[in-house]
């Protein structure tokens, strides 16, 4: 078919790729398939988003802000609606100068609501839930065709299986999230942060800010970069801040993945000049490519007590794992009851690794790193890439997804191999990867 994923490393083994402009065509669509599956932006890692043999349903036809797809916004409720093909960057201006803000978002505005829910992604901040926590309705094209609608109000017993639905429950054609007043955020860089200092003050580094990301490349003995963002009173003044714990603050704007050489101009504004939300929680800004653009992802979530003691573990492969990294970005997410929300059940840290784009080096190493977080019952980002896929221990309310997932699908349009691999627990159904030009 010749279509691949954002990062080049996934060619889809579905038949075709279907285009519907209306939610009508979407439910002709779904009725008429056997296999199928929505494309969100194709920025997931693995096959997650593949419907080998089938059709995927790239969505970015249902335009966002059309008569179709309206963006709704709420005040009185204090929601925004939006349609499935949004991407966070379509619409958060709007919401900003409407007075709203969502409490969190991505590194990256890129992505859409529903791919974004549909894998638990998550921003960072202690205090700080998944992106699909703020998710309160969902409108749903089910195997059959059916449209139905599902809200955390109206539907208490299922909806927390929904939203994180990898895909696997039907195509989300509409999303109501909870929005908050609008706030101002400031970005600080601070550099050099040494690693005992993670060891003894690690509460106080991730209370430092509203969200603090950790980035290193685990040699040597200090961090190289952490990012603070805090949130500011509007004509509130601008103070320079101290260091942190041995840290000291950048001099001027800095890319999180120093060892690729891309711009800081890439990044949303730092040195503590304070700004929207939407313009400073995400790390990369919108008009340009996120990240590093040529890489793959993993990411492990560790219960947020354990975060120490797994960051050590980890260290102690630093070596083996320089050579394939090109940086290592360490985050904390408030837990949830979502049921295959990989914060599900308690505050979480996730340890995530950018690769350099050398797939078969990635993968011979991952079951390493799985050997070492094992202890802590790590689990891994949906969405990226990861070796074992027995994960149904990890989720305890994983039997009742699979019966809400046969309760929606009876047939298994939906079940695509990544869904009967990592949920359904089959053995023996591949990887259905056909790397097209992706070369190392
Ligand atoms: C540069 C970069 C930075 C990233 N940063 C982060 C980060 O900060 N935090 C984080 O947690 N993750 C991050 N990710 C991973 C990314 O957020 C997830 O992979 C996310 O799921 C991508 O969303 P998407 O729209 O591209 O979905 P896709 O990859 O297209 O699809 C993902 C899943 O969602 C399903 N899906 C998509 N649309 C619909 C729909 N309308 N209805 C039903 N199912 C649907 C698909 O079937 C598939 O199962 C990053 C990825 C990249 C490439």
């Amino acid at each position: 078919m010749g279509e691949t994923n954002w990062a080049g490393n996934h060619g889809y083994a579905a038949e075709a790729v279907l285009t519907p402009r209306t939610t009508e065509e979407v439910r002709a669509a779904v009725e008429a398939a056997t296999t199928v599956k929505a494309l969100g932006s194709r920025h997931c890692f693995n096959d997650i988003a593949d419907a080998p043999g089938g059709v995927l349903l790239d969505l970015s036809a249902l335009n966002t802000g059309s008569l179709e797809n309206p963006v709704e916004i709420n005040a009185e409720a204090a929601t925004v609606t939006v349609g499935g093909s949004a991407r966070y960057g379509d619409f958060v201006g709007q919401l900003h100068e409407a007075g709203f803000a969502l409490p969190n978002l991505a590194s990256l505005p890129h992505i859409t609501v529903a791919g974004s829910v549909a894998t638990g992604t998550h921003g960072s901040g202690r205090r700080l839930q998944g992106l699909a926590s703020a998710v309160s309705a969902l409108e749903l094209v089910t195997a059959d065709g059916g449209l139905r609608t599902f809200s955390r109000e109206a539907d208490p017993d299922v909806f927390p299986g929904l939203v994180v639905g990898l895909g696997a429950l039907g195509v989300v054609t509409r999303l109501t999230l909870d929005v908050v007043p609008t706030f101002e955020v400031r970005q600080n860089v601070f550099e050099g942060l040494p690693w005992t200092a993670v060891h003894q003050h690690f509460d106080e580094i991730e209370d430092a800010g509203y969200s603090v990301s950790l980035f290193t490349d685990w040699t040597g003995d200090r961090i190289d970069q952490v990012w603070v963002k805090s949130r500011v009173e509007p004509g509130a003044p601008v103070t320079a801040l101290p260091g942190l714990h041995g840290a000291v603050p950048a001099d001027r704007p800095r890319h999180p993945v120093a060892a690729a050489g891309v711009p800081a101009v890439h990044c949303t504004p730092q040195l503590g000049v304070p700004g929207p939300w939407h313009e400073r929680l995400p790390h990369f800004a919108l008009a340009f490519t996120p990240s590093v653009g040529e890489e793959l992802q993993s990411e492990y979530f560790v219960p947020y007590g354990d975060a120490v003691a797994a960051i050590e573990a980890v260290r102690g492969l630093g070596d083996q794992l320089a050579p394939v990294l090109l940086v290592c970005e360490i985050r904390a997410i408030a837990g949830d009851d979502l049921w295959l929300s990989p914060s599900h059940g308690g505050d979480r840290v996730a340890l995530h690794f950018t690769w350099r784009p050398r797939q078969p080096e990635v993968e011979a190493l991952l079951p390493l790193l799985e050997e070492r977080l094992a202890p802590f019952g790590a689990r891994p980002h949906w969405g990226k890439l990861f070796h074992s896929s027995a994960l149904s221990g990890h989720y305890p309310r994983m039997a009742d997804f699979r019966a809400l997932a046969h309760d929606l699908d009876p047939g298994g349009k939906f079940r695509t191999p990544f869904i009967r691999r990592t949920v359904f627990g089959e053995a023996g159904i591949r990887l259905q990867n056909r790397p097209p030009h992706h070369t190392p």
